[in-house]
Protein backbone atom coordinates (compact mmCIF):
# COMPACT_ATOMS: atom_id res chain seq x y z
CA UNK A 1 0.00 0.00 0.00
CA UNK A 2 1.33 3.11 -0.80
CA UNK A 3 1.59 5.98 1.70
CA UNK A 4 -1.41 7.79 0.22
CA UNK A 5 -3.17 5.23 0.11
CA UNK A 6 -2.86 4.00 3.96
CA UNK A 7 -3.14 7.77 4.83
CA UNK A 8 -6.54 8.17 2.96
CA UNK A 9 -8.05 4.54 4.22
CA UNK A 10 -7.26 6.16 7.84
CA UNK A 11 -8.50 9.55 6.96
CA UNK A 12 -11.71 8.37 5.67
CA UNK A 13 -12.02 6.00 9.18
CA UNK A 14 -11.46 8.40 11.76
CA UNK A 15 -12.14 11.94 10.30
CA UNK A 16 -14.62 14.27 9.69
CA UNK A 17 -13.49 16.98 7.94
CA UNK A 18 -14.51 20.70 8.70
CA UNK A 19 -17.18 21.94 5.75
CA UNK A 20 -16.92 18.73 3.62
CA UNK A 21 -19.24 15.81 2.77
CA UNK A 22 -17.65 12.65 3.85
CA UNK A 23 -19.51 10.53 1.80
CA UNK A 24 -17.81 12.73 -1.42
CA UNK A 25 -14.54 11.67 -0.07
CA UNK A 26 -14.95 8.05 -0.57
CA UNK A 27 -14.90 8.76 -4.36
CA UNK A 28 -11.71 11.25 -4.53
CA UNK A 29 -9.82 10.78 -1.24
CA UNK A 30 -8.46 13.62 0.66
CA UNK A 31 -5.23 15.71 -0.85
CA UNK A 32 -2.68 15.54 1.80
CA UNK A 33 -0.49 18.10 1.88
CA UNK A 34 3.01 17.33 3.65
CA UNK A 35 5.28 20.27 3.74
CA UNK A 36 4.83 24.20 2.92
CA UNK A 37 7.81 26.88 1.73
CA UNK A 38 7.02 30.69 1.14
CA UNK A 39 3.76 30.51 -0.83
CA UNK A 40 4.07 27.40 -2.17
CA UNK A 41 2.62 23.54 -0.65
CA UNK A 42 3.83 20.28 -1.09
CA UNK A 43 1.38 17.20 -1.25
CA UNK A 44 2.27 14.05 -0.11
CA UNK A 45 3.19 12.75 -3.77
CA UNK A 46 5.45 15.66 -4.23
CA UNK A 47 3.20 17.72 -6.40
CA UNK A 48 3.74 21.45 -6.06
CA UNK A 49 1.07 23.78 -5.69
CA UNK A 50 1.33 27.62 -5.67
CA UNK A 51 -1.06 28.01 -2.51
CA UNK A 52 -3.46 31.13 -3.99
CA UNK A 53 -5.32 31.10 -0.60
CA UNK A 54 -2.46 31.52 2.20
CA UNK A 55 -4.08 28.35 3.80
CA UNK A 56 -6.91 29.41 5.08
CA UNK A 57 -6.85 33.33 4.20
CA UNK A 58 -4.36 33.09 7.41
CA UNK A 59 -0.43 32.51 6.09
CA UNK A 60 0.20 36.04 5.54
CA UNK A 61 4.00 35.84 6.16
CA UNK A 62 4.54 32.51 4.19
CA UNK A 63 5.59 29.22 5.01
CA UNK A 64 8.40 28.03 6.53
CA UNK A 65 9.48 30.66 9.03
CA UNK A 66 12.43 29.84 11.13
CA UNK A 67 12.06 33.08 13.48
CA UNK A 68 8.63 32.23 14.31
CA UNK A 69 9.54 28.54 15.30
CA UNK A 70 12.66 29.70 17.14
CA UNK A 71 10.36 32.49 18.84
CA UNK A 72 7.83 29.56 19.99
CA UNK A 73 10.42 26.88 20.55
CA UNK A 74 12.03 29.37 23.25
CA UNK A 75 8.79 30.51 24.57
CA UNK A 76 7.42 26.36 25.13
CA UNK A 77 10.59 26.14 27.07
CA UNK A 78 10.58 28.95 29.14
CA UNK A 79 6.33 29.11 30.02
CA UNK A 80 4.21 26.49 27.56
CA UNK A 81 1.53 27.66 29.58
CA UNK A 82 -0.40 29.84 32.09
CA UNK A 83 -3.66 31.12 32.19
CA UNK A 84 -4.62 35.23 32.29
CA UNK A 85 -7.55 34.52 34.69
CA UNK A 86 -8.05 35.91 37.92
CA UNK A 87 -5.73 38.37 38.19
CA UNK A 88 -2.89 36.42 36.39
CA UNK A 89 -0.89 37.39 33.41
CA UNK A 90 2.63 36.73 31.30
CA UNK A 91 4.73 38.31 29.88
CA UNK A 92 3.80 37.85 26.15
CA UNK A 93 0.30 38.39 26.26
CA UNK A 94 0.79 41.88 27.78
CA UNK A 95 3.59 42.38 25.39
CA UNK A 96 0.89 41.47 22.20
CA UNK A 97 -1.79 43.40 23.93
CA UNK A 98 0.62 46.67 23.64
CA UNK A 99 1.25 45.61 20.04
CA UNK A 100 -1.91 45.51 19.05
CA UNK A 101 -3.36 48.63 20.51
CA UNK A 102 -0.61 50.53 18.80
CA UNK A 103 -1.10 49.20 15.78
CA UNK A 104 -4.79 49.23 15.95
CA UNK A 105 -7.05 52.70 15.16
CA UNK A 106 -6.25 55.36 17.77
CA UNK A 107 -9.30 55.27 19.42
CA UNK A 108 -8.93 51.05 20.09
CA UNK A 109 -6.29 50.99 22.96
CA UNK A 110 -7.48 47.26 24.69
CA UNK A 111 -7.32 44.00 23.74
CA UNK A 112 -9.31 40.75 24.67
CA UNK A 113 -7.65 37.50 23.79
CA UNK A 114 -9.29 34.14 21.96
CA UNK A 115 -8.28 31.09 20.63
CA UNK A 116 -10.16 31.77 17.25
CA UNK A 117 -12.19 33.94 15.09
CA UNK A 118 -15.56 32.42 16.01
CA UNK A 119 -14.61 32.51 19.88
CA UNK A 120 -13.95 36.73 19.07
CA UNK A 121 -17.12 37.08 17.60
CA UNK A 122 -18.08 35.10 20.95
CA UNK A 123 -16.61 37.69 22.66
CA UNK A 124 -18.45 40.55 21.11
CA UNK A 125 -21.77 39.02 21.39
CA UNK A 126 -21.78 39.16 25.31
CA UNK A 127 -19.43 42.05 25.30
CA UNK A 128 -21.84 44.68 23.48
CA UNK A 129 -24.52 43.18 25.26
CA UNK A 130 -22.83 43.27 28.77
CA UNK A 131 -22.02 47.33 27.85
CA UNK A 132 -25.56 48.01 26.86
CA UNK A 133 -26.52 46.77 30.70
CA UNK A 134 -24.10 48.56 32.35
CA UNK A 135 -25.45 52.00 30.47
CA UNK A 136 -28.72 51.68 31.56
CA UNK A 137 -29.95 50.42 28.46
CA UNK A 138 -30.90 46.29 28.89
CA UNK A 139 -33.19 46.11 26.18
CA UNK A 140 -30.22 47.23 23.68
CA UNK A 141 -29.80 43.28 22.64
CA UNK A 142 -30.15 42.67 19.19
CA UNK A 143 -27.57 42.02 17.02
CA UNK A 144 -28.05 42.68 13.28
CA UNK A 145 -26.20 40.92 10.38
CA UNK A 146 -26.05 39.90 6.95
CA UNK A 147 -27.21 37.22 4.57
CA UNK A 148 -24.48 35.29 3.44
CA UNK A 149 -21.95 36.88 6.29
CA UNK A 150 -19.66 34.42 7.92
CA UNK A 151 -18.42 34.87 11.55
CA UNK A 152 -17.22 31.38 12.75
CA UNK A 153 -18.50 27.96 13.84
CA UNK A 154 -19.54 28.48 16.97
CA UNK A 155 -23.10 28.53 17.78
CA UNK A 156 -23.62 32.13 18.68
CA UNK A 157 -20.54 32.80 15.20
CA UNK A 158 -22.52 30.23 13.11
CA UNK A 159 -25.41 32.31 14.44
CA UNK A 160 -24.31 36.04 13.80
CA UNK A 161 -23.37 34.66 10.37
CA UNK A 162 -25.97 34.39 7.64
CA UNK A 163 -25.18 31.12 5.85
CA UNK A 164 -28.77 29.48 5.57
CA UNK A 165 -26.80 25.69 5.38
CA UNK A 166 -25.54 26.80 8.70
CA UNK A 167 -28.48 27.90 9.89
CA UNK A 168 -30.11 24.94 8.77
CA UNK A 169 -28.19 22.41 10.65
CA UNK A 170 -28.60 22.84 14.42
CA UNK A 171 -31.55 24.70 14.80
CA UNK A 172 -29.99 28.52 14.38
CA UNK A 173 -29.87 31.80 14.56
CA UNK A 174 -30.28 31.75 18.23
CA UNK A 175 -32.95 34.42 19.45
CA UNK A 176 -32.19 37.96 19.05
CA UNK A 177 -30.13 37.91 15.99
CA UNK A 178 -31.29 39.14 12.62
CA UNK A 179 -29.98 39.58 9.33
CA UNK A 180 -30.55 42.06 6.34
CA UNK A 181 -29.53 42.35 2.63
CA UNK A 182 -25.61 42.02 1.77
CA UNK A 183 -23.82 44.48 -0.68
CA UNK A 184 -23.56 41.78 -3.46
CA UNK A 185 -24.02 44.33 -6.63
CA UNK A 186 -23.15 41.39 -9.02
CA UNK A 187 -25.45 38.81 -8.42
CA UNK A 188 -28.29 41.01 -6.67
CA UNK A 189 -28.20 44.45 -7.92
CA UNK A 190 -30.13 44.21 -11.37
CA UNK A 191 -30.21 46.99 -12.93
CA UNK A 192 -29.41 49.44 -10.50
CA UNK A 193 -25.94 50.64 -10.38
CA UNK A 194 -23.56 49.53 -8.03
CA UNK A 195 -23.98 53.44 -6.38
CA UNK A 196 -27.66 53.28 -5.91
CA UNK A 197 -27.44 49.45 -5.02
CA UNK A 198 -24.61 50.05 -2.39
CA UNK A 199 -27.36 52.46 -1.23
CA UNK A 200 -30.44 50.66 -0.88
CA UNK A 201 -28.27 48.00 0.72
CA UNK A 202 -27.06 49.77 3.55
CA UNK A 203 -30.44 51.85 3.67
CA UNK A 204 -31.70 47.94 4.64
CA UNK A 205 -29.96 48.24 7.89
CA UNK A 206 -32.24 51.88 8.48
CA UNK A 207 -35.45 49.72 7.59
CA UNK A 208 -34.64 46.98 10.61
CA UNK A 209 -33.83 49.34 13.13
CA UNK A 210 -37.09 50.92 13.07
CA UNK A 211 -38.64 47.94 12.51
CA UNK A 212 -36.91 46.45 15.62
CA UNK A 213 -37.11 49.71 17.79
CA UNK A 214 -33.73 51.74 18.16
CA UNK A 215 -33.87 51.36 21.68
CA UNK A 216 -33.67 47.23 20.92
CA UNK A 217 -30.26 47.10 18.92
CA UNK A 218 -26.97 46.60 20.19
CA UNK A 219 -25.22 46.32 17.32
CA UNK A 220 -24.25 45.75 13.46
CA UNK A 221 -21.49 43.12 12.49
CA UNK A 222 -20.24 43.11 9.10
CA UNK A 223 -17.22 41.94 7.22
CA UNK A 224 -15.22 44.91 5.59
CA UNK A 225 -15.29 43.11 2.36
CA UNK A 226 -17.36 39.33 3.27
CA UNK A 227 -14.69 37.38 2.30
CA UNK A 228 -16.19 33.31 2.36
CA UNK A 229 -19.35 34.72 1.18
CA UNK A 230 -17.46 35.62 -2.42
CA UNK A 231 -15.21 38.37 -1.65
CA UNK A 232 -18.15 40.48 -1.60
CA UNK A 233 -16.60 44.44 -2.04
CA UNK A 234 -19.60 46.68 -1.34
CA UNK A 235 -20.20 49.66 -3.58
CA UNK A 236 -18.53 52.98 -3.16
CA UNK A 237 -21.75 54.10 -1.21
CA UNK A 238 -22.24 51.23 0.83
CA UNK A 239 -19.54 52.40 4.09
CA UNK A 240 -20.67 55.54 4.62
CA UNK A 241 -24.20 55.46 4.86
CA UNK A 242 -24.24 52.50 7.25
CA UNK A 243 -21.87 54.99 9.39
CA UNK A 244 -24.26 58.02 9.06
CA UNK A 245 -26.95 55.38 10.30
CA UNK A 246 -25.32 53.59 13.11
CA UNK A 247 -24.11 57.05 14.32
CA UNK A 248 -27.68 58.71 13.82
CA UNK A 249 -29.30 55.39 16.19
CA UNK A 250 -26.17 55.14 18.47
CA UNK A 251 -25.74 51.42 18.00
CA UNK A 252 -22.42 49.96 18.14
CA UNK A 253 -20.45 48.83 14.85
CA UNK A 254 -18.62 44.85 15.13
CA UNK A 255 -16.01 44.66 12.46
CA UNK A 256 -15.25 41.21 11.76
CA UNK A 257 -11.35 42.02 10.21
CA UNK A 258 -10.70 37.96 10.62
CA UNK A 259 -9.58 37.70 6.82
CA UNK A 260 -8.63 41.34 6.62
CA UNK A 261 -6.72 42.26 9.45
CA UNK A 262 -2.93 42.45 9.41
CA UNK A 263 -2.27 43.55 6.23
CA UNK A 264 -4.22 42.08 3.49
CA UNK A 265 -5.43 45.54 2.66
CA UNK A 266 -2.57 47.48 2.57
CA UNK A 267 -3.16 48.65 5.71
CA UNK A 268 -2.92 46.97 8.74
CA UNK A 269 -6.70 47.08 9.52
CA UNK A 270 -9.70 47.44 6.71
CA UNK A 271 -10.73 49.75 8.84
CA UNK A 272 -8.57 52.31 7.85
CA UNK A 273 -8.92 51.61 4.12
CA UNK A 274 -12.70 52.12 3.99
CA UNK A 275 -12.04 54.81 6.65
CA UNK A 276 -14.40 53.32 9.74
CA UNK A 277 -14.40 54.06 13.23
CA UNK A 278 -15.84 50.59 14.73
CA UNK A 279 -16.23 49.81 18.27
CA UNK A 280 -14.91 45.82 18.42
CA UNK A 281 -13.15 44.78 15.95
CA UNK A 282 -12.32 40.73 15.67
CA UNK A 283 -9.16 39.47 14.73
CA UNK A 284 -7.51 36.10 13.93
CA UNK A 285 -5.76 34.21 11.30
CA UNK A 286 -2.84 36.82 10.19
CA UNK A 287 -2.59 38.27 13.85
CA UNK A 288 0.18 34.15 14.11
CA UNK A 289 -0.20 33.56 10.27
CA UNK A 290 -1.91 30.55 11.18
CA UNK A 291 1.19 28.99 12.83
CA UNK A 292 -0.73 28.75 16.06
CA UNK A 293 -4.30 29.37 16.39
CA UNK A 294 -5.59 32.70 18.07
CA UNK A 295 -7.47 35.33 18.12
CA UNK A 296 -8.64 38.13 19.75
CA UNK A 297 -11.66 41.30 20.21
CA UNK A 298 -9.93 45.17 19.88
CA UNK A 299 -12.24 47.28 21.94
CA UNK A 300 -12.66 50.64 21.44
CA UNK A 301 -12.07 53.00 24.34
CA UNK A 302 -15.82 53.60 25.02
CA UNK A 303 -16.54 50.05 25.22
CA UNK A 304 -13.08 49.26 27.40
CA UNK A 305 -13.69 51.61 29.64
CA UNK A 306 -17.04 50.87 30.54
CA UNK A 307 -16.21 46.99 31.21
CA UNK A 308 -13.14 47.57 32.75
CA UNK A 309 -14.31 50.27 34.98
CA UNK A 310 -18.13 49.13 35.80
CA UNK A 311 -18.54 45.69 34.89
CA UNK A 312 -17.38 43.90 38.20
CA UNK A 313 -16.26 40.92 36.71
CA UNK A 314 -16.88 39.87 33.13
CA UNK A 315 -17.89 36.20 33.33
CA UNK A 316 -16.06 35.67 30.18
CA UNK A 317 -13.10 33.84 29.32
CA UNK A 318 -11.19 31.02 27.21
CA UNK A 319 -8.68 28.77 28.85
CA UNK A 320 -6.13 29.60 25.95
CA UNK A 321 -6.82 33.13 26.35
CA UNK A 322 -3.50 35.22 25.43
CA UNK A 323 -2.27 31.44 25.59
CA UNK A 324 2.04 32.02 25.88
CA UNK A 325 2.86 30.44 23.15
CA UNK A 326 0.26 31.59 20.49
CA UNK A 327 1.46 35.00 21.96
CA UNK A 328 4.66 34.60 21.10
CA UNK A 329 4.15 33.58 17.78
CA UNK A 330 1.51 37.09 17.54
CA UNK A 331 4.59 39.07 18.11
CA UNK A 332 7.51 37.84 16.12
CA UNK A 333 4.68 37.47 13.15
CA UNK A 334 4.09 41.19 14.01
CA UNK A 335 7.72 41.37 13.92
CA UNK A 336 8.12 40.23 10.49
CA UNK A 337 5.26 41.98 9.18
CA UNK A 338 6.94 45.22 10.56
CA UNK A 339 10.73 44.79 9.49
CA UNK A 340 9.70 43.63 5.89
CA UNK A 341 7.57 46.52 5.77
CA UNK A 342 4.90 44.15 4.06
CA UNK A 343 2.01 46.51 4.57
CA UNK A 344 3.67 49.03 3.05
CA UNK A 345 4.90 46.72 0.42
CA UNK A 346 1.22 45.22 -0.55
CA UNK A 347 -0.32 48.75 -0.36
CA UNK A 348 2.36 50.60 -2.19
CA UNK A 349 3.37 48.11 -5.08
CA UNK A 350 2.01 44.13 -5.04
CA UNK A 351 -1.69 44.91 -4.37
CA UNK A 352 -1.52 47.40 -7.21
CA UNK A 353 0.12 44.82 -9.25
CA UNK A 354 -2.07 41.94 -8.81
CA UNK A 355 -5.37 43.61 -9.28
CA UNK A 356 -3.61 44.53 -12.62
CA UNK A 357 -2.93 41.46 -13.29
CA UNK A 358 -6.37 39.80 -12.45
CA UNK A 359 -7.91 41.89 -14.67
CA UNK A 360 -6.05 39.73 -17.81
CA UNK A 361 -8.83 37.15 -16.92
CA UNK A 362 -11.60 39.33 -16.87
CA UNK A 363 -12.06 39.14 -20.76
CA UNK A 364 -11.84 35.34 -20.77
CA UNK A 365 -15.19 33.90 -22.40
CA UNK A 366 -16.51 32.19 -18.59
CA UNK A 367 -15.26 35.17 -16.65
CA UNK A 368 -18.45 37.78 -15.71
CA UNK A 369 -16.72 39.71 -13.77
CA UNK A 370 -12.98 40.12 -11.80
CA UNK A 371 -13.20 42.00 -8.34
CA UNK A 372 -11.04 42.64 -5.36
CA UNK A 373 -9.08 45.09 -3.00
CA UNK A 374 -5.58 44.88 -1.69
CA UNK A 375 -4.29 40.88 -2.11
CA UNK A 376 -7.88 38.96 -2.39
CA UNK A 377 -9.50 38.66 -6.16
CA UNK A 378 -12.44 36.89 -7.30
CA UNK A 379 -13.41 35.49 -10.62
CA UNK A 380 -17.30 34.95 -11.40
CA UNK A 381 -17.64 32.14 -13.70
CA UNK A 382 -20.93 32.62 -15.93
CA UNK A 383 -22.92 31.26 -18.86
CA UNK A 384 -23.52 34.67 -20.46
CA UNK A 385 -22.06 37.72 -19.28
CA UNK A 386 -24.19 40.14 -20.23
CA UNK A 387 -27.07 38.78 -18.16
CA UNK A 388 -24.33 38.29 -15.55
CA UNK A 389 -26.28 34.89 -15.22
CA UNK A 390 -24.44 31.73 -14.02
CA UNK A 391 -24.53 28.02 -15.06
CA UNK A 392 -27.11 26.03 -13.44
CA UNK A 393 -26.10 25.12 -9.90
CA UNK A 394 -26.10 21.52 -9.92
CA UNK A 395 -23.36 21.82 -12.92
CA UNK A 396 -20.83 22.23 -10.23
CA UNK A 397 -19.02 25.13 -12.68
CA UNK A 398 -16.67 26.48 -9.56
CA UNK A 399 -15.65 22.86 -8.20
CA UNK A 400 -14.56 22.10 -12.02
CA UNK A 401 -12.06 25.29 -11.95
CA UNK A 402 -11.01 24.69 -8.76
CA UNK A 403 -10.11 21.08 -9.16
CA UNK A 404 -8.46 22.47 -12.92
CA UNK A 405 -6.47 24.78 -11.34
CA UNK A 406 -5.46 21.12 -8.42
CA UNK A 407 -4.26 20.13 -12.11
CA UNK A 408 -2.24 23.23 -13.11
CA UNK A 409 -0.44 23.58 -9.61
CA UNK A 410 -2.41 26.09 -8.04
CA UNK A 411 -5.12 26.26 -5.20
CA UNK A 412 -8.06 28.55 -5.85
CA UNK A 413 -10.58 28.38 -3.32
CA UNK A 414 -14.54 28.16 -5.05
CA UNK A 415 -17.63 29.47 -3.12
CA UNK A 416 -20.60 28.61 -5.66
CA UNK A 417 -19.37 29.75 -8.81
CA UNK A 418 -16.94 32.73 -7.64
CA UNK A 419 -13.73 32.00 -7.45
CA UNK A 420 -11.64 32.99 -4.89
CA UNK A 421 -7.81 34.35 -4.15
CA UNK A 422 -6.30 35.24 -1.34
CA UNK A 423 -1.99 34.90 -1.48
CA UNK A 424 0.41 35.51 1.15
CA UNK A 425 1.25 38.69 1.64
CA UNK A 426 4.63 37.86 0.45
CA UNK A 427 3.86 37.12 -3.20
CA UNK A 428 6.50 38.26 -5.51
CA UNK A 429 5.23 39.86 -8.84
CA UNK A 430 6.74 37.00 -10.99
CA UNK A 431 4.50 34.07 -8.49
CA UNK A 432 1.30 36.53 -9.79
CA UNK A 433 2.56 36.19 -12.83
CA UNK A 434 2.78 32.44 -12.21
CA UNK A 435 -0.63 32.53 -10.98
CA UNK A 436 -2.75 33.63 -13.24
CA UNK A 437 -1.05 32.06 -16.10
CA UNK A 438 -2.02 28.77 -14.02
CA UNK A 439 -5.68 30.23 -13.57
CA UNK A 440 -6.19 30.95 -17.53
CA UNK A 441 -4.88 27.52 -18.15
CA UNK A 442 -7.48 26.03 -15.66
CA UNK A 443 -10.56 28.36 -16.80
CA UNK A 444 -9.39 27.54 -20.12
CA UNK A 445 -10.40 23.63 -19.14
CA UNK A 446 -13.25 24.29 -17.39
CA UNK A 447 -14.30 26.36 -20.57
CA UNK A 448 -13.96 23.39 -22.39
CA UNK A 449 -15.66 20.82 -19.73
CA UNK A 450 -18.59 23.77 -20.02
CA UNK A 451 -18.83 23.26 -23.47
CA UNK A 452 -18.89 19.56 -23.72
N1 LIG B 1 -14.86 35.68 10.78
C1 LIG B 1 -14.48 35.65 9.51
C2 LIG B 1 -14.67 36.85 8.66
C3 LIG B 1 -13.88 34.51 8.98
O1 LIG B 1 -13.53 34.46 7.69
C4 LIG B 1 -13.68 33.40 9.83
C5 LIG B 1 -13.04 32.18 9.31
O2 LIG B 1 -12.87 31.99 8.13
C6 LIG B 1 -14.11 33.47 11.15
C7 LIG B 1 -14.68 34.64 11.60
C8 LIG B 1 -13.96 32.32 12.07
O3 LIG B 1 -12.64 32.16 12.43
P1 LIG B 1 -12.13 30.74 13.03
O4 LIG B 1 -12.26 29.74 11.95
O5 LIG B 1 -10.73 31.05 13.47
O6 LIG B 1 -13.00 30.44 14.19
Amino acid sequence: MTDLTRLQQADKAHFIHPFTDSKSLGEKGTRVIERAEGVYIWDVQGKKLLDGMAGLWCVNVGYGRQSIVDAVSKQMQQLPYYNSFFQCTHPPAIELAKTIAELAPKHMNTVFFTGSGSESNDTNLRMVRRYWDLKGQPNKKTIISRHNAYHGSTVAGASLGGMSGMHEQGDLPIPKIVHIAQPYWYQEGGDLTPEAFGLQAAQALETEILALGEDNVAAFIAEPFQGAGGVIIPPSTYWPEIKRILAKYDILLILDEVISGFGRTGHWFAAEYFDLQPDLISIAKGMTSGYVPMGGVIIADRVADVIKQQCGEFTHGYTYSGHPVAAAAALENINIIKQEKLVEKVGAEIAPYFQQALQQLAEHPLVGEVRGLGLVGAIELVQNKAKRQRYPSNIGVGTWCRDACIAHGLVMRSVGDTMIISPPLVITKAQIDELIEKALLALNDTYTQCLA
